[in-house]
């Protein structure tokens, strides 16, 4: 009998899920308790696979072989807890997939610094030549990709939210970036999200990698505890390790097997404490595919950086405007404070996901001139930094805060739009927000 395999969620993951478990003869079924967007309806019609939105109708759900959940979806809902209390297994699209191909899978996994790896990796892959496909998070979905593209490579960027839905998939190579508090709203508390994070290791054997941050501090007490079959190549800004990556007089060394790559932390292309982390993780994991030396520098010191992540915007009369709109958590605007000169205007605020504060402080207290909240409930910003910072504004909309930061900064100033917080309460989605704050400053 053919299998029925039902996709709950039909956005990119979804309905590329749906897409190859057709191509494998699958009876399908996709199920959205929102709206459909119009162009992924258009692809599920074109590949005549069924779907409804705006319900979930338990008849054509519970009868399900297996069920492909989108990593949107909290596993406390309705629909799923029934699935599994029926016996049915749900799994993500990544776990999916990897079924149906033969490919070399780097993935990267972390609180910060997924993309921004994810796309370096991919740049120097490519531009060494290898067949290699972008997937996970950014761009098309794996599950698409493999069932129409026929790439030797994949680079997957992995949320928890994938990796919980994964039971035999493996990384060949595995990368962890580091374990901050994010998403305590849906795991019970920090060991859950980090046993979530550390699901990246599943599998592995000693043929495989595990690249990870030493100097983190969650990831290296949890390396302590487990017995980790995988080659473990770390990397650190503080000590050096008899393969994996280390600094020495502003110098980065990356050491594998007999193999050492040198490179001037000046020569990276992307600046930053944070930024010399993700491109020690992606020269780690080029020096593993045995990518020329020659190649990996050069790619480390051209990429044109991810929009959104740092991402210089313009200089208006000496002010430079900057957009981070991507720091969604205090870790990564952490990064961005320590990253940028004094004398700052900071934009911040929205969704807060059990955000503390304290760890800001001391960059607050050294570089921050005005705050400026851009939020619905600014509450916690307020109590957390109202004793430091003399001058915290409220605004409601992106063209709001900058011509509020513009009035306030003066020349050699610097307007970092590095919110910690997420965006839905006034915008779309982290793009919009940072899309909003780049038009905003271009019509100053
Ligand atoms: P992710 O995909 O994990 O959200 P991104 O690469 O999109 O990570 O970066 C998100 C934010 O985190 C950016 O604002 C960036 O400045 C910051 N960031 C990037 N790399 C790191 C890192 N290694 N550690 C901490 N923060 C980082």
């Amino acid at each position: 009998m053919r299998k029925r395999i039902v996709i709950l969620g039909a956005g990119e993951s979804g309905v590329g899920s749906a897409i190859l478990a057709q191509k494998n003869g699958a009876d399908v079924f996709v199920s959205d308790f929102g709206e459909i967007k119009s162009n992924y309806k258009q692809k599920l019609d074109n590949h005549k696979i069924l779907w409804e939105e705006k319900k979930h109708t338990e008849g054509l759900i519970l009868d399900a072989d297996e069920i492909i959940k989108s990593p949107g979806i909290p596993e406390k809902v309705h629909i799923v807890k029934a699935a599994l209390e029926k016996g049915i297994p749900v799994i993500s699209e990544i776990e999916y997939a990897s079924r149906y191909t033969n490919a070399f899978k780097i993935c990267i996994t972390g609180s910060n610094g997924k993309t921004t790896t994810t796309m370096l990796i991919y740049h120097i892959l490519k531009s060494a030549g290898l067949n290699v496909g972008l997937a996970g998070n950014v761009g098309k979905s794996w599950a698409q990709q493999v069932a129409e593209e026929n790439f030797d490579y994949y680079v997957i960027e992995l949320s928890s939210f994938q990796l919980d839905g994964m039971i035999n998939f493996k990384a060949e190579i595995a990368i962890l970036m580091n374990v901050t508090p994010d998403h305590l709203d849906r795991y019970d508390g920090m060991q859950g999200y980090t046993n979530s994070k550390f699901r990246i290791l599943q599998n592995q054997t000693n043929k495989d990698f595990f690249i990870y941050c030493a100097d983190d501090v969650v990831t290296k007490t949890e390396v302590a505890k487990r017995k980790i079959e995988a080659n473990k190549l770390p990397f650190s800004l503080k000590e050096s390790y008899s393969e994996g990556a280390h600094i020495e007089n502003e110098t980065i060394k990356i050491k594998y097997q007999s193999n050492e790559l040198i490179m001037s932390i000046h020569d990276l292309a992307l600046k930053g404490q944070h930024n010399t982390y993700n491109s020690m993780a992606a020269g780690i994991a080029a020096q593993v595919l045995k990518i020329r030396k020659d190649n990996i520098r050069e790619s480390l010191s051209n990429f044109q950086g991810v929009e959104h992540r740092l991402e210089p915007v313009l200089k208006v009369h000496g002010i430079e405007f900057i957009n981070d709109s991507k720091a969604t958590n205090v870790n990564s605007t952490w990064y961005a404070l320590e990253s940028v000169s004094n004398n700052l205007i900071w934009i911040a605020g929205g969704i807060d996901k059990g955000n503390d504060y304290s760890i800001l402080e001391e960059l607050v207290r050294k570089k921050v001139k005005a705050i400026i909240c851009l939020g619905k409930d600014n509450a916690k910003i307020h109590n957390a930094f109202g004793h430091i910072v003399e001058t915290i504004i409220d605004v409601q909309s992106a063209s709001e805060a900058v011509k509020t930061a513009y009035y306030l900064a003066r020349k050699d100033d610097s307007v970092l739009l590095s919110p910690a917080c997420a965006s839905f309460d006034l915008f779309d989605n982290y793009e919009d927000r940072g899309n909003q704050f780049k038009k905003a400053v271009r019509e100053l």
